[in-house]
């Protein structure tokens, strides 16, 4: 049994033996002292409300310490704003932008988290998150040289035609292009299945990922036999346990779920993960582009047609059977479009943790 203590300021049981003041007791006040040494930095009476406002809502939302620990540099924040504008209003995204650009945003993320929240200025995380990714992928940029650089540049171009693509896809696709640039012996235009075979014996992680980059070497005449290699269609013995324990889950899943949708995206995942192929092609296939004539069946991606592992077969039969009368084999809610990564992937994460459920429940 652990012993507790109590605090001598408000009576509440504390982790902590003997009478040591609570968290709370502890950090409030000093946040309470550092914000009001802030306070004192501000000279415009708008921004004075504006930083009590911050303060309240700091203590409120956030634990004693964080509020404590975040109530200082915060105070650089507003005196910046106390500088540059004569009003509230004078706040808008691009004045505040200017200040330092997303970076200095991202570094007081506390303070944007504040002005969005009080709709002073509207930064979601959404757009921060974004920010990020974008600032990644220059680090990838700028971590490349000369004709590498050249490529990678024409990637990005490649994958923001056309249907676009989120930022986070688009710097796992480009890690996995750069990746492949610096270690691949042979010249780019000589890139053929067999170089990139060896690259993925070296790297099996990236196969997913690098398969827009080699479609692009391949469409855009850098290297004009470049293609990824098939896998084959004996399941078990050329899968690495990760690629199994993850099927496993997702058939677990399928069978188990009474979701129309969670079916469709664990089917779409399986397809994914069997044939090493991203997750938002497979959630594109439409009836035609899959034979179910053989066993086991066939799908087609990009012109290319893959054979199904055994284990999958069954799957996409059981989903083909949904909704007859539509051409897509994963439908999104818009009669224009398929169910989206960012959907599927959700699905998978609930059938993981499902699964998770179900073994502990089998072993008490
Ligand atoms: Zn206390």
């Amino acid at each position: 049994m652990k012993e507790t203590g109590q605090c001598p300021k408000c009576g509440k049981t504390t982790p902590n033996k003997g009478n040591r003041l609570c968290a709370a007791c502890y950090w409030v006040p000093r946040a309470q002292h550092s914000a009001k040494l802030q306070l004192a930095r501000l000279e415009q009476h708008w921004t004075q409300e504006l930083w009590r406002a911050f303060e309240v809502w700091l203590l409120r939302n956030f634990s004693p310490y964080n509020a404590w620990k975040w109530m200082f540099p915060s105070g650089d924040a507003f005196a910046e704003f106390d500088e540059r504008f004569s009003s509230a209003q004078d706040m808008t995204t691009e004045s505040v932008l200017s200040i330092g650009g997303p970076e200095w945003l991202r570094k007081h993320g506390y303070v944007s988290r504040f002005l969005a929240y009080t709709k002073i200025v509207d930064i979601t995380d959404r757009q921060r998150n974004e920010w990020a990714e974008q600032r990644r992928v220059q680090d990838i940029l700028d971590a490349s040289r000369d004709e590498n650089r050249q490529i990678l540049n024409a990637f990005i171009d490649y994958c923001q035609s056309g249907r676009g693509i989120q930022s986070k896809t688009l710097r796992v696709y480009l890690k996995a292009g750069q990746t492949f640039l610096q270690s691949t012996k042979t010249p780019i235009p000589e890139v053929n299945e067999k170089a990139v075979t060896n690259f993925l014996r070296r790297h099996p992680g990236h196969r997913a990922s690098l398969f827009r980059f080699v479609t692009f070497l391949r469409e855009s005449g850098y290297a004009p036999k470049a293609a990824v290699p098939k896998r084959t269609r004996k399941y078990q013995s050329n899968y690495s346990e990760r690629v199994i324990g993850r099927v496993d889950t997702f058939i677990r899943e399928f069978d188990a779920t009474k979701s129309v949708a969670r079916k469709r995206a664990l089917g779409a995942a399986t397809i994914s993960e069997t044939l090493g192929l991203p997750l938002e092609y497979c959630l594109r296939l439409k009836r035609e582009d899959i034979n179910l004539k053989i066993q086991p069946c066939e799908v087609r991606i990009q012109k290319d047609w893959y054979s199904c592992a055994e284990v999958v077969d069954r799957l996409i039969r059981e989903v083909a059977q949904l909704d007859l009368g539509d051409d897509r084999l994963f439908p999104g809610k818009l009669p224009s479009d398929t169910l989206s990564a960012v959907g599927a992937e959700y699905h998978v994460k609930v059938a993981f943790k499902n699964v998770i459920l179900l073994k502990e429940e089998h072993e008490f």
